[in-house]
């Protein structure tokens, strides 16, 4: 996997997962105050609401499973059976700061296989 692509994934993932976590009030709220309009209930708000956070779990857990493209261990968790750090600004493991180019794959140098 090339290096760019990599840092590409990781920005999706933690896209997705704050979009997620911001997004879970307005759209409920949104999902509420129209089906209060339209048909007088809330139940769908309800509904909404619980298919939202499970969005957010999945969402959530996809980004904290991003593996480090340097050393292939999850980026954010240290332990298998401990707590995961998405705070964390360098691999938990190999200390690969977030963007950095990993060896083989520095997408700013010219590849040298035209010689
Ligand atoms: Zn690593």
């Amino acid at each position: 996997m090339a290096n760019s692509d990599s840092w590409q994934e990781y920005r999706r993932r933690r896209n997705l997962s704050l979009f997620a976590l911001v997004g879970y009030v307005p759209f409920v709220g949104v999902v509420a105050i129209i089906s209060l309009w339209l048909i007088g209930t809330a139940i769908p708000a309800f509904i909404a609401a619980i298919a939202w956070m499970v969005f957010a779990l999945v969402a959530g857990n996809w980004f904290i499973r991003f593996r480090c493209p340097r050393c292939g261990e999850p980026f954010f968790a240290d332990s298998k059976w401990w707590g995961y750090n998405t705070f964390a600004r360098r691999c938990l493991h190999c200390k690969l700061p977030i963007n950095a180019p990993t060896a083989g794959s520095d997408s700013t140098t010219v590849p040298a296989n035209n010689v």
